[in-house]
């Protein structure tokens, strides 16, 4: 039913089926990956095969939260502040001391700050964070590294703009903490859940390729097993509205799966042990729940470990890839404790690969400004140097010099002498004060490029996987635990479940 790319030649072409292939379609490789050992493909329910819309969930998400902080004791203007769901994207700090919210790059270094909606100046992020090492997560900050989280900091900022609009104080750590148990909350007690089940199409992007992608996979021998957190009538709704359109091959969703688990607990699956369980009547939603003795396909079972999951099913473990968009939950902890490979779901990709194609201009003038820098800067030293030389110079021939020494230098001679050197001083001066101002102005223009770039990316933190010239914390470990990542699980269909995946990085820099 699906038409297959051409399978490349084995070592003859390096990444055969990315040309011509739309970037935003693409999946990006960080560590090379060859499908056609994989055997099992398992796959996230939230954010990965089933893709929110963001804007409408955290719209939701904000009302219920705003709620129940009112319900809370908060003041009740609380549900009228401007919350702008636009603000946060993944990777930001809550800096829960002082009631920021912050982006490091890799080496935890905080590039930008904001104060609720309001920028810190430089010199202040350089004065609050640049002197202390920041390991997070810490009791002062809060990572947050989902979609889900993303309305907490909006919410959060909304806030604290608020409360200093008004004059009012606030404890800015609590703050933090009654947000998330809100949140918590809302998402407990069904307020959302229920919300999103009973209005599907509104909180939900439907990819009409999803299915044709999973049977791509199912053709070429893969075993597929879904691995959610979700609860059970839950993930039915969803998966029923995302692969629900019965065709011969798939009377229900569930045909697409060779294994389901529902509940499952991540990140706990991959490092406790808890049995699978499963209903004693499948179909039955009062029926209750026994251990699983063993995994079979058509049933839905609970809970359970990586361990047993492995074990029930003979699966070796390199021969698994997961896909999901939890960078802890998902990804890291399943490859710090177990040999999954792993594709990371980032649906921002999207506008991060067009902002970066709509700024390459300006990318390319900053790498000038770069290496024009560097050459001013080694400009500088070569000036520094003579002029300290002519410094020397002077001072030795000057008649109070300790160091003077003979007789023969004085006179005519000296005098002339000091007035060379005195000459070659002012003049290194001038170029040293020359050098320095083209510096500034290239500081300057570097600054101005830099924001625009920002801009193009996001209003107020500029890039998702960068910091300035470095990568962001965020894209660090997106780097460090995803071997392949792209937007949507549908992007698969683009290769053949054969493909070599190849990292462009396999060099350090001593190679290049
Ligand atoms: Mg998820």
């Amino acid at each position: 039913m699906t038409e297959q790319l051409a399978l490349p030649l084995e070592g003859l072409s390096p990444r055969p089926s990315t040309v011509g292939l739309p970037r935003r379609q693409r999946v990006y490789v960080n560590r090379n990956l060859q499908m056609g050992n994989i055997e099992w493909v398992g796959f996230d329910m939230d954010y990965t095969l089933a893709i929110y819309d963001q804007q409408a969930m955290d719209r939701l998400s904000i009302e219920v939260t705003a709620q129940k902080l009112v319900e809370r004791g908060y003041p009740s203007w609380v549900t009228n502040v401007p919350y702008d769901p636009h603000y946060p994207i993944r990777g930001l700090l809550i800096d829960k001391k002082l009631g920021h919210v912050v982006k490091m790059d890799r080496y935890k270094s905080v590039g930008k700050a904001y104060r609720g909606f309001r920028a810190l100046p430089r010199d202040q992020v350089q004065k609050l964070y640049h002197a202390i090492k920041h390991r997070a997560p810490t009791s002062r900050y809060h990572f947050v590294d989902t979609l889900y989280a993303l309305s907490e900091v909006a919410i959060h900022a909304g806030l604290i703009d608020a409360f200093d609009a008004r004059g009012e104080q606030v404890d800015q750590a609590k703050l933090f903490t009654d947000i998330r148990e809100a949140i918590d909350e809302a998402h407990r007690d069904g307020s959302v859940p229920t919300e999103i089940a009973t209005h599907l199409d509104r909180y939900l992007a439907r990819d009409d390729m999803l299915g044709a992608t999973l049977h791509k996979l199912r053709s070429a021998g893969k075993k597929l097993f879904l691995l959610t957190n979700s609860r059970r009538t839950y993930t039915d709704t969803l998966m029923r509205h995302l692969l629900g359109t019965a065709t011969t091959e798939y009377p229900t969703w569930r045909h697409y799966f060779d294994m389901i688990v529902v509940g499952a607990g991540k990140p706990g699956f991959f490092q406790e042990h808890r049995p699978f369980m499963e209903r004693v009547h499948e179909d039955r939603d009062e029926s209750h729940l026994r251990p699983a003795q063993n995994l079979e396909r058509g049933r839905v079972y609970e809970g359970g470990n990586l361990h047993d999951f492995e074990r029930m099913l003979g699966i070796t473990g390199d021969r698994v890839l997961y896909v999901g968009d939890h960078i802890y939950g998902d990804i890291l902890r399943s490859k710090k404790e177990s040999a999954w490979r792993t594709l990371m779901i980032i649906q921002e990709m999207d506008v991060e690969v067009e902002a970066h194609d709509a700024c390459t201009e300006a990318l390319r003038h900053h790498e000038e400004l770069e290496e024009r820098r560097a050459r001013l800067e080694d400009e500088l030293r070569f000036h520094q140097a003579r002029f300290k030389e002519a410094q020397r110079q002077v001072d030795l021939l000057s008649p109070t010099s300790k160091t003077r020494t003979g007789t023969a230098m004085d006179g005519a001679v000296g005098a002339r002498l000091a007035k060379e050197h005195e000459a070659d001083r002012q003049r290194e001066k001038r170029a040293v004060e020359r050098v320095r101002a083209l510096l500034r102005e290239i500081e300057v223009e570097t600054r101005e490029i830099e924001q625009r770039i920002d801009q193009s990316f996001h209003p107020y933190w500029g890039s998702l996987l960068k910091e300035g010239v470095e990568t962001s914390s965020f894209g660090d470990q997106v780097e460090e635990y995803a071997c392949l990542y792209t937007s949507r699980v549908s992007n698969l269909f683009h290769y053949s479940p054969l493909q070599t995946f190849r990292s462009p990085r396999d060099l350090m820099p001593h190679e290049l």
